[in-house]
Order: C-alpha cells, then structure tokens, then sequence
C-alpha cells in the first residue's frame, strides 16, 4: 500500500484552539511575523470547549469579588497576595485586547467586553466580620483602589436590588462592590483572534483534525502524528516547539510526550452546570457579578455566583456552577479518558491525592445527588423570590484539576493551572484552569519567557513586548501612577470607562 501520510514541517504546532493557543500564536506571529505556525484542533470550530461562553463563568477574574483567592489563615489573617497577582495578570490580559483592538485584530470590544459592577456578599456574623477583615486587608492596595464595603441593607439594595429582594433587613449582610469588575465573551474573542491568525502569512488551521501521539526525534524537533477525523486521512507534523493547549485534552497528550518533567501528574475531572434565567424580567433585574462563599469540601472554582453576562449580544442571568463528576475530560469527551490516564508513574499521587480529600469527594458525591428542588433552593440563597418555572439546568465546560507529585505528601491535588516545560525548552503545556483565560496573556508571557530563552531578551522582542504591553516586566500594583494610566488607556480603548 503507497503510504498516503500528508507531511509538514512548522516552526511551531499549537494543538488546541482555545484561548490559550490564541493567545500564544498572536503574540508568537507579533514577536517574530516569518514565524511558521500549524494549529491542529479536533472539533469543527474554534473555542468550542472550556473557551466558549456557555461552558465558562465570563468573569474577568480581578480577585475583586472571588473570596477563594482570598483564604484566612488558622491566625485569622487575610494574605491579599495572591488576589494582587491576579488582578495584575488581568491587567496585563486587558493591555493586550486593547492592542489588539488598536491594531484592528479583533473586532469591537463590546462584542467581548462588558464593564459588570464585581461584588462579594456573605451573611452571618463570621461571614461579615472576614469580608469587613478581607476589605481591610484589600483597599490599602493600589489595584484594589475604588473597593466598596457596606452593611447597610439599603446600599446592598441599590448595589444588587434581586439579590436582596425579599430579606429580613434586621439580618446581617455585608457586601464588597468593585465597579470596574468585567464579563468577558471569551469565545468570541478567541474565535476572533483566530479569525486572524489564520489568514496569516505562515500560519495553516486544521479543523477536526485530532492529535494522536507526539515523539521528539535525536534532533530534538517533534514528531506528531495527527488524523483527520472526518476523512481518516494521516499527517505527520515536524516542527521545532510543540504547546499543548488543549485544555481537559492536555494531560493524555503530555503523557504520549514522555518528557522527564511531566512524570507523576494526574488529572481529576469536575464537570459543571448552571441554572440559566428565562425570564426576561429577572434578567433584566440583575446588572452585577455577585459572589459568595464556598460550602465545606467545594472545590474553589464551585463558589456560588449569580451573573449578569452579554453572550452574542444578548443579555443573560446564570447561577452556578453545580460541580459534578465525570470521567470525560473534555466535555465533548470520552468516559475513557479518566481511566486511560492512569498510568504507573501517576496512579500513587493520584490514589493520595484522592485519600486526603474526602471532603470533596463527599461534596461532589452530594451535588450529583442534587434534585432540581435542591438547586433551587441552592439558587434561592441568592435570589430568595427565584421561581422554578424560570430556570433551566445547562451544561457548562469540563475542568481537569491537576494532581501532582508531592514529595512531602505524596500527591497533591491542585486548583490552580501548572505549566510544565520540558527541559530543553522544545514543549510546554498547560494544565488545569483556574483563574484560567482571563489569565491567559500572563501564562503565555511565561511559556515564552521559559522556552524562547534567548530570543525573549533581544531589543527587538523587549521592544515590541512592551508595544503589546506597556507594562511588561512592572509590578502594577507597585507602582500605582502607571496603573491609573494604563486603566485608563486600556479602558477607553475597551469601552469599559
Ligand atoms: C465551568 C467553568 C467556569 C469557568 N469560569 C471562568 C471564568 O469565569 N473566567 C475565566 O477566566 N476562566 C474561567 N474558566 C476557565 C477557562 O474557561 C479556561 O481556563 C480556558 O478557557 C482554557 O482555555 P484553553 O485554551 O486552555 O482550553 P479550551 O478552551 O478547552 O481549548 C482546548 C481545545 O483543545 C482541543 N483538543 C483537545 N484535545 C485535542 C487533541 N488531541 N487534538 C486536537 N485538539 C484537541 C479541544 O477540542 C479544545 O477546542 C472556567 C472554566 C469552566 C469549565
């Protein structure tokens, strides 16, 4: 038989078309334009999984109004630090859709961005007391400027009128209100960005095209072999650097890579869902992203929240999400990939990983119990007049939780995202998704800090680096007259003033 395989050589492959490949082969093609690209992505369409609008939250995530970047110590203390490093990193995000807005990439900002007031509400006397702590904490932050705090049940009122409808005003509330907070349409902006790269010079899409396996030949350039699920037909890619942005799909792939640094990390999926309004008159009621805190055992992405979203121009109300366990890893995915990643290397830190948290095995165990009655209620917490009648349960994205080797410990399960670069600098993927594409920019300045080493530090990529990003290499928060400049540069170029 003739072999028939189609062979290509690239520069770089990026498997996946979410936000993450998007934004890495934007920046990549910005850096170096002769630069020679393939994307391989196995649906039909671009941010068709974790990236698209109904499978995510939309939350520019600032650390504005999510309690779980904020946790207090066993001394009572509130450590604003990790909350700061996100609210950079979404500044960062910000300058860069800004420049690409300016360079007529993406197509208008409203299409993308909406400027949605971010607030924490809790009630209870401990619940209060933290977010009075938490605000205390937070406001003598120049990134957090412009925090609100109240008790006063007429503010929270004014602050979110369906959320405090039918409360007893002589129980305790108390709320945090940022009005800079965004929803962001992230598949609209990675189709967007897309959209461009592919009618790029030197840069090829592929379509329903799945990677299957990936080997690094002596040369160190890479071998990925590649179907074409609609015809059948084979490729093989030959490119110097892979990224492996292929969100739940990443771990498998990481795993036919076989390089050192991947060794011993395993993959927890968490399925979501969300209770979406269907009542234009609530809908039009809620104009805010309000968030609470976490049940006892909820993984830190769970946190309740009800949000005013724009997706395609419409406006929408969601709560959620319901977390509930899948063995897919992708939500157009297969029941076998949670077992088939169990591999020798991976199955003791996945076993302890799994061991030490009962609690939110026990948690997940109860959601999927959840009747509609249960979520009701749930949803009831935060809109105490919320009718059944005007509520239906929708499938949002797969998460794929990283658990790692942990010499201390065993293993280790983890809620936040893990780059894993090989040594030579030829391969880098991204695991797990939180904060996740409102991050997106930050993570992949890093996968090009670590892997175009040298190229990184010449004047030319230095210069346009901070063409993309005025702030590149600054401390945002350490520097607050920069901070207001930008915010209000990349505000104005985003719509969001
Ligand atoms: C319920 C939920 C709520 C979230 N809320 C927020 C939020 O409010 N704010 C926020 O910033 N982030 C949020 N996130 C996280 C965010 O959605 C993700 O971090 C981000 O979309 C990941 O982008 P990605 O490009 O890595 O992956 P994806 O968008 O999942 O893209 C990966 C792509 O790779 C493809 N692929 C997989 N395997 C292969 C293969 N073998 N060959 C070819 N292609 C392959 C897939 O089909 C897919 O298109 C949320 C996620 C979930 C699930």
């Amino acid at each position: 038989m003739p072999d028939t395989t189609i062979r290509s050589n690239s520069d770089v492959v990026l498997i996946g078309a979410g936000i993450m490949s998007a934004t890495l082969g934007l920046i990549l093609k910005e850096l170096q334009p002769d630069l020679k690209i393939e994307i391989y992505e196995r649906l039909d369409n671009a941010a068709a999984e974790s990236s698209d609008a109904w499978n995510n939250a939309g939350t520019g995530h600032s650390a504005f109004c999510e309690l779980n970047y904020t946790p207090e110590a066993k001394d009572g203390s509130i450590d604003p630090k990790k909350a700061i490093s996100i609210a950079e990193s979404f500044e960062v995000s910000k300058q860069f859709w800004a420049y690409l807005v300016q360079q007529n990439i993406v197509s208008a900002p409203a299409n993308f961005i909406k400027r949605v007031p971010h607030i924490s509400f809790v009630w209870g006397d401990k619940n209060v007391d933290y977010l009075r702590r938490r605000f205390e904490a937070m406001s003598a932050h120049p990134i957090f400027e412009g925090m609100e705090y109240s008790t006063d049940f007429a503010q929270l009122q004014k602050w979110m009128p369906l959320v405090m409808e039918g409360r007893n005003q002589f129980d305790k509330f108390a709320g945090t209100n940022m009005e800079i907070g965004t929803d962001v349409n992230f598949g609209e902006l990675t189709r967007n960005m897309f959209q461009y790269l592919a009618q790029m010079e030197g840069v090829t899409m592929h379509f329903n095209h799945e990677v299957k396996k990936l080997k690094q030949r002596e040369d160190k350039t890479w071998r990925i072999k590649i179907t074409n699920l609609e015809t059948g037909q084979k490729r093989k890619a030959y490119t110097k650097f892979v990224f492996i942005g292929a969100g739940g799909g990443s771990l498998p792939l990481l795993e036919k890579a076989n390089i050192e640094e991947g060794k011993g990390f395993g993959g927890f999926p968490v399925s979501g869902q969300w209770l979406k309004c269907t009542n234009p008159e609530v809908i039009a009621q809620h104009e805010s992203k309000v968030y609470g805190k976490a049940s006892v055992g909820a993984p830190p992405m769970s946190v309740p929240h009800i949000d005013s979203r724009m997706i395609n121009g419409e406006k929408q109300l969601l709560f959620g999400p319901f977390a509930g366990f899948s063995t897919r890893f992708l939500k157009n995915g297969s029941y076998s990939d949670l077992p088939l990643s169990i591999k020798t290397d991976n199955i003791i830190p996945m076993l302890i990983a799994g061991y030490k948290n009962i609690p939110l095995t026990k948690y997940l165990i109860e959601q999927v119990r959840q009747s509609p009655e249960d979520r009701i209620n749930a949803l009831r917490e935060y809109v105490p007049n919320a009718k059944a009648e005007d509520w239906v349960l929708e499938r949002a994205g797969q998460r794929v939780q990283v658990i790692k080797k942990d010499e201390k410990e065993g293993g280790k399960l983890e809620f936040g995202t893990e780059v894993i670069t090989s040594g030579d600098g030829t391969l880098s993927v991204l695991l797990g998704a939180s904060p996740g594409a409102s991050t997106a920019v930050s993570i992949m300045i890093d996968v090009i800090t670590r892997c175009f080493t040298e190229e990184v530090k010449t004047p030319e990529w230095q210069a346009k680096m901070k063409k993309m990003i005025p702030s590149y290499g600054k401390q945002l928060n350490k520097e607050p007259e920069l901070l207001h400049k930008i915010r209000k540069e990349t505000s104005e170029v985003l719509e969001i003033l």
